[in-house]
């Protein structure tokens, strides 16, 4: 078989770790199998180069800040290959770049254009382990991009699709895709498999163990995707078709999202095209805009609040503020002390009931909620942040999911 294996930043955040990994992928390779490896930075280490940037400027340059943060991911390519070599092995190291990954030219959050799997094609064929750098591209004109945070499970997922793998695990600290952060909610359970639509969702919510992108492009490529532990050998959680999975739960899991912000503009112009013009000035600003809620204010006007994450709320702002200068809007108000829990279910389509009962969680432990959106699948409310965790344990309880 050909496996492409995804070891994530805690699986390589130490010299210890890298040759555990090491051992790893050189035990899956005596098993008889072509690995290509695809790695992370070190833990810590994208969030310290951050800081690093932002030493000089809170705006620092989008296209310096991929040059800086794609370095992480290369000295653990290097170093887990200078391992793999030590220990008898072939191996190479490969930059996004010399892996062939083409990206759109957003920096900081670039999407996968294509990839040219010859290079990495002809080493494998010379019998070499490939280890790539993850989480990383370049554009058409030669500058390095990054894939957005916790991007190296994307570049796996898509390097596994170029190269047609038979299998792609990831790697990580957790054994598979829990009901909810085990960090949280201790009394979680694993689940042995779930369908791409609602790892989706839970992805998309909150639920970092796979990056929402990754799980997208899997269901799109239909690669046979695994997250399992890199520090034990239990068995991880299979992301499947749905027709693959026998006995469909109500409720899969509940997902926490604390990098949601919200703005609430006040005194909006009611008029036909005022709502495509602000959204589409945030979609120019490449601005993931998600949740909105319209009411009626007064003197005619009405009243519009949105949520966005919080690492985009600046760039919100400065949109938003444009149209308090054009007189669009009287006012705009920021709110980041915010937090969005989801349930996410295929059983919810033929149920009722789900919606209620998590509003009356929330009554009984006297959340107030925010905001609510819902679809065939999942339930999403907006609470304050200092609820977030009263809030997942108790939706994780009342939905049974600890039984
Ligand atoms: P890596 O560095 O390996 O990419 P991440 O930190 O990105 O790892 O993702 C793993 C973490 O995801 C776990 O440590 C866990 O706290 C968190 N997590 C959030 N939701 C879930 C869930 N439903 N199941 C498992 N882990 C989850
Ligand atoms: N190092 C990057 C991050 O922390 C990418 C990744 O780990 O997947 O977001
Ligand atoms: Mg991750």
């Amino acid at each position: 078989m050909l496996i492409v294996q995804k070891y994530g930043g805690t699986s390589v955040g130490d010299l210890d770790r890298i040759q555990n990994v090491a051992n790893r992928v050189a035990k899956t390779v005596q098993e008889g199998h072509q690995v290509v490896v695809v790695v992370s930075a070190m833990s810590g280490e994208t969030n310290k180069l951050i800081a690093y940037a932002e030493h000089y400027t809170s705006t620092p340059a989008r296209d310096e800040v991929d040059m800086l943060l794609s370095s992480g991911e290369r000295v653990t390519a290097a170093l887990l290959s200078i391992a793999l070599n030590a220990m008898g092995y072939k191996a190479l190291s490969m930059s996004g770049r010399a892996a062939g990954i083409v990206t759109d030219a957003v920096h900081t959050k670039a999407r996968i254009e294509h990839i040219d799997p010859s290079g990495m094609r002809s080493a494998i064929d010379e019998g070499k382990i490939v280890v790539i750098a993850g989480f990383q591209g370049v554009n058409e004109s030669g500058r390095v991009t990054t894939l957005g945070r916790g991007g190296s499970d994307l570049s796996a997922v898509a390097v596994a699709g170029a190269l047609q793998a038979d299998l792609c695990e990831i790697y990580t600290d957790v054994d598979g895709v829990y009901t909810t952060d085990p960090r949280i909610e201790p009394k979680a359970k694993k689940i042995d498999r779930i369908s791409y639509d609602e790892m989706l969702e839970l992805a998309s919510l909150g639920a970092k163990v796979l990056q929402n992108r990754s799980v997208e492009l899997a269901k799109k490529l239909n690669v046979n995707l695994v997250t399992r532990s890199s520090f034990s050998d239990a068995e991880g959680t299979l992301i499947t078709k749905e027709e693959n999975i026998m006995e469909q739960p109500l409720v899969s899991g509940i997902a926490l999202d604390k990098n949601q912000a919200r703005i609430s503009m006040r005194g909006v112009a009611d008029r036909p095209g005022i709502a495509s013009d602000i959204f589409g000035a945030l979609a120019s600003a490449n601005v993931n805009v998600d949740m909105i809620i319209q009411t009626v204010g007064q003197d005619g006007t009405t009243n519009l609040g949105f949520t966005v994450p919080k690492t985009e709320l600046g760039d919100a702002k400065a949109v938003t503020d444009r149209f308090i200068e054009k007189n669009d809007i009287s006012a705009a108000e920021c709110d980041d002390s915010i937090c969005k829990v989801s349930i996410v279910g295929v059983g919810m389509k033929s149920h009722t009931g789900v919606a209620a009962k998590a509003f009356k969680t929330m009554a009984s432990e006297n959340i107030n909620i925010m905001m609510i959106s819902t679809s065939e699948i999942k339930i999403s409310m907006v609470i304050q942040e200092k609820y977030a965790e009263l809030a997942v344990r108790s939706l994780h309880g009342a939905y049974r999911l600890d039984q």
